[in-house]
């Protein structure tokens, strides 16, 4: 029969753009694993909607950009600066995003933000009605219509009030945080009741989706069902659905002679050293500052190491304007700033207090020949972090909050030689798939962290591969495809059940 239509709606589109004349563009798309598995859903037709990350003000270029995209199965959105600030820089990232990940909204600016809130929220509606609008464009009956991510919660709304039929679906790629934070939030009714036109509303993880139905039961007084949450008889099914990555992917860069390449100088260069590996985007729910006090109250109590053991940090900046950095994620999420980094402030005091507590602890603990810490401000590419990831001997991720941590997953799948150790955050949502095989640990306790580190720097091998068989049985069995085609395939089938209950 025909093939099942998808429209997956995200914020951003998985491409970046660049205007090489009045009309003409030239496009990247990203190769990450969440795009293929998102457009290469089984038996479906799938099509992107979303924000191409470009002001485009004028009608030939949008035109131009528009038949550009078709090609790769992409539909742009076309917001101007003015409601990029308010709904993306403002709304989404100065208040959605720290309050999802229990920050509070930033001391710095927080009566600024609480004066502006109800601006920032009105251009956040007209944004998601702006991306409805696109929707109804290039709706068929039938289509199954898939919404990322916390810059779309008041999307649902907008297409079931335009068409009742529609299959709508939400997925959250960040924590939902505890009713009793997310009260806090001035429009806290209004997003729920959007929320909750969607047919089917998914998480990470089960805490997650708990903490949804109860903020629901409280804020709303509606009735809260292991399916889901209830309203007048009619029912939206919440449900836990883990995000996995392309795992084959990763295995496929590890025999790249490239990769290779990457691997044998790295393995010279911290010859007789152990390696232990933190990649992150510079953000304040990363947790970098308690990993490196961490690694130097480890240093402290075991001087015996202080020669033998190295920590490659790279902190990804959050900046769009970084060409290398081609994730999957770059398309769906978080902080990336259009505006200088000055504006968002939430990086730029952290990088000078990492950059103090690297240099305190270099001084401290190097040598003439070694430093204990490398630390990057930059992302690299992907054959890079691949090698990276493969050699070396321990990866410390100890993030405050964090919707699941890909990380932890692609460390894992690149491990299938050496049999390194993950150390994983309990706050990160990874942990509760992960938690059997990595050493899970509180970010926020140093002496915890630190006896960890000896740990799994002198785990015997027999531990190491038990405990890697764990997750790399996990990481390479639950994958972005499978996360895809389950969350399409309930969201068809909740839609069928509800029908029959009419
Ligand atoms: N990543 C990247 N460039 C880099 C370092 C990392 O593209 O230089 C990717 C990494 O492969 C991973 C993603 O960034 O897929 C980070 O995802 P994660 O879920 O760990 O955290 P997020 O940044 O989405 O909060």
């Amino acid at each position: 029969g025909m093939k099942q239509r998808l429209l997956v709606v995200a914020n951003r589109l998985p491409v970046s753009a660049n205007r090489r004349g009045e009309d003409q563009w030239s496009l990247e798309i990203s190769a990450g694993g969440l795009v293929s598995a998102l457009l290469g859903v089984k038996d479906v037709d799938a099509k992107w909607i979303g924000w191409a990350g470009v002001n485009v003000p004028d009608e030939v270029g949008q035109r131009a950009l528009t038949r550009a995209l078709a090609e790769k199965r992409c539909i742009p959105v076309f917001l101007d600066e003015e409601i990029v600030h308010q709904y993306y820089n403002g709304y989404c990232n100065n208040i959605l995003w720290p309050l999802f990940h229990y920050l509070g909204l930033p001391q710095e600016d927080r009566l600024a933000t609480t004066r502006n809130f109800e601006s920032q929220f009105n251009a956040y509606k007209r944004a998601n009605q702006m991306f409805a609008d696109v929707v109804y464009q290039h709706y068929q009956e039938g289509d199954v219509i898939w919404c990322h991510d916390y810059h779309l919660m008041f999307l649902p709304k907008c297409l079931k009030d335009h068409d009742i039929n529609m299959k709508v679906g939400w997925f959250l790629h960040t924590p939902f945080p505890s009713s009793e934070i997310y009260r806090t939030l001035p429009s806290r009714s209004e997003l729920l009741r959007s929320v909750l036109c969607a047919d089917l509303v998914g998480f990470h993880t089960y805490d997650y989706a708990r903490h949804f139905v109860s903020a629901c039961t409280r804020i709303l007084g509606l009735e809260g069902t292991p399916e889901g949450v209830e309203d007048q008889g009619r029912l939206t099914r919440v449900a836990a659905f883990p995000i996995g990555i392309d795992s084959e992917r990763f295995k496929r860069a590890l025999e790249l002679p490239a990769v290779k390449r990457h691997i044998s100088e790295l393995t010279q260069r911290f010859a007789g050293r152990k390696v232990m590996l933190g990649v992150d985007r510079l953000d304040m729910i990363k947790g970098i500052p308690q990993k490196i006090l961490a690694f130097e109250k480890f240093l402290e109590e075991n001087h015996e190491w202080n020669d033998k053991v190295v920590l490659l940090q790279i902190a990804v900046p959050t900046r769009t304007d970084v060409p290398e950095c081609m994730s999957p994620f770059c398309a769906l999420s978080p902080i990336y700033t259009l505006c200088d980094s000055t504006s968002m402030s939430a990086g730029v005091p952290q990088m000078h207090e990492v950059h103090e507590i690297v240099g305190r602890i270099n001084g401290r603990f190097g040598t003439l020949t070694a430093v204990p810490i490398h630390h990057l401000d930059r992302s690299l590419d992907f054959h890079a972090l691949c090698a990276l990831y493969a050699v070396t001997d321990v990866a410390l991720v100890t993030s405050l909050r964090d919707g699941m941590n890909l990380v932890s997953y692609e460390y894992v799948a690149c491990q299938g030689s050496k049999k390194g150790v993950l150390i994983l955050s309990e706050f990160a949502g990874a942990a509760q798939s992960l938690g059997a095989g990595a050493i899970l640990v509180n970010p926020w306790n140093i002496t915890e962290v630190a006896d960890s580190i000896k740990h799994a720097l002198t785990m015997s091998s027999d531990e190491r591969e038990k405990r890697h068989r764990h997750n790399y049985a996990h990481v390479t069995t639950h994958t972005a495809q499978d996360w895809a085609e389950t969350f399409v395939c309930e969201l068809n089938e909740t839609v069928a059940e509800a029908q029959l209950r009419i």
